[in-house]
């Protein structure tokens, strides 16, 4: 499960870790896979038994 995340718009590499709630505090519109350059959103995190996780829509030869 990717943790590592690239914004689009920021260029920065975001780590998922570094937000209480990412799903809340992050725009998956602004979210790619940094190695396949696919579309992220975020699985997990509050209210889950899941820690907070990125994940492709498609798969990703990088896994
Ligand atoms: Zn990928």
């Amino acid at each position: 499960m990717p943790l590592i995340a690239r914004n689009i718009r920021t260029k920065e590499r975001v780590n998922v870790f570094r937000f209480k709630d990412p799903k809340q505090e992050l725009k998956k519109e602004d979210l790619e896979c940094p190695f396949c350059h696919q579309p992220f959103f975020i699985r997990g995190g509050v209210g889950t038994s899941v820690r907070a996780h990125f994940a492709h829509y498609t798969d990703c030869s990088s896994d």
